[in-house]
């Protein structure tokens, strides 16, 4: 009976104390064949939530806000959105968007959590991107938390153009850091995964493709896109999605979403949710009245930051 007891005992304090130690446990990431791996070559599933652009919402970059997105959202990736357009952004104002990135990136690795360094542009700029990414690999590329994404979504270049701007920005990543994974972005909002998968980027290695979705206007033609790709051999990583329009608004379409979990699970594939901000949409998660360093109560939290907090806890154990 004790024995029992104690267990149990035990059993509630690993509850009551959940604390995600992705990193400790599979340390530094590679790519096997398709497939994102932990240091060991097993599979691994990261899945967690995006902040907002750091210029529209620099109140969320804060340490708080990422322990708590890992201790209670049970986040295990968060996704640093760097803006390059609209006003104040990283080529108008560079310190508060290093402040921004710095705080964020170092908050990650304190608590474990791996961290997308997000270059959050729609066009394509080869030389600030290059300066930026040189800069950051020499300062973290060190450390096994960090994840580099080169360009959010590119709207207008073809993947001629996107493939050599990818291999130049991956070649001065790789002066400074030689394995931490390097996102790509592919053509039309990273829809046309077929191109990348076409045609990969030669000589690379530790290198995945981006798929965007929002549920309620990508359907299956964007499953059975991103399903071609990863059975062809292509490595995918989702590292943006919601459960609404593209355009971030309108109603939510939860049984669309969760059809695109149940693939992305099945085929084991990381997933970050859009976003952390408190705009007047349906995909900021966040009310205006809550608080910039977490602990929000529910009724803090917009329906679809609730549904993103529920389907993280249910399969970030
Ligand atoms: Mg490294």
């Amino acid at each position: 009976m004790k024995k029992i007891i104690l267990s149990l005992l035990m059993i509630l304090i690993a509850a009551a104390t959940y604390a995600a130690r992705p990193v400790k446990q599979w340390g530094q990431l590679q790519v096997v064949g398709s497939q994102l791996c932990d240091n060991n070559g097993n599979p691994v599933v990261l899945r967690g939530v995006s902040l907002g652009w750091h210029n529209l919402w620099p109140r969320f970059y804060n340490k708080k806000a990422i322990k708590w997105l890992a201790d209670d959202w049970h986040a295990n990736v968060i996704r640093a959105a760097m803006g390059i357009q609209i006003e104040d952004n990283y080529l108008e104002n560079e310190e508060l968007a290093m402040k921004c990135m710095t705080t964020v990136i170092d908050a990650a690795i304190k608590n474990d959590l791996y961290v997308i360094i997000d270059w959050h542009a729609h066009k394509m700029l080869t030389d600030e991107a290059k300066a930026f990414f040189g800069k950051i690999a020499q300062k973290y590329g060190k450390y096994p938390n960090v994840i580099y994404e080169i360009y959010n979504e590119p709207v207008e270049d073809s993947w001629e153009s996107l493939s050599v701007y990818g291999k130049t920005i991956i070649d001065e990543i790789r002066k400074y850091d030689p394995d931490n994974i390097i996102l790509v972005g592919c053509p039309h909002w990273d829809q046309d995964i077929d191109k990348a998968a076409a045609a990969p980027i030669k000589n690379v290695s530790n290198v995945m493709y981006t798929v965007h979705f929002y549920a309620a206007t990508h359907g299956d033609y964007l499953r059975q896109r991103l399903t071609d790709a990863v059975k062809g051999g292509l490595p995918v990583f989702v590292s943006e999605c919601a459960g609404m329009e593209a355009s971030g608004d309108g109603p939510l379409a939860p049984e669309e979403h969760y059809k695109w979990i149940n693939l992305l699970e099945s085929l084991k594939v990381s997933w970050v949710n859009w976003s952390i901000s408190d705009k007047n949409e349906t995909c900021s998660m966040i009310l205006p009245s809550a608080p910039a360093t977490g602990k929000w109560t529910e009724r803090q939290i917009k329906p679809w930051g609730k549904m993103v907090r529920k389907t993280l806890r249910k399969y970030n154990k």
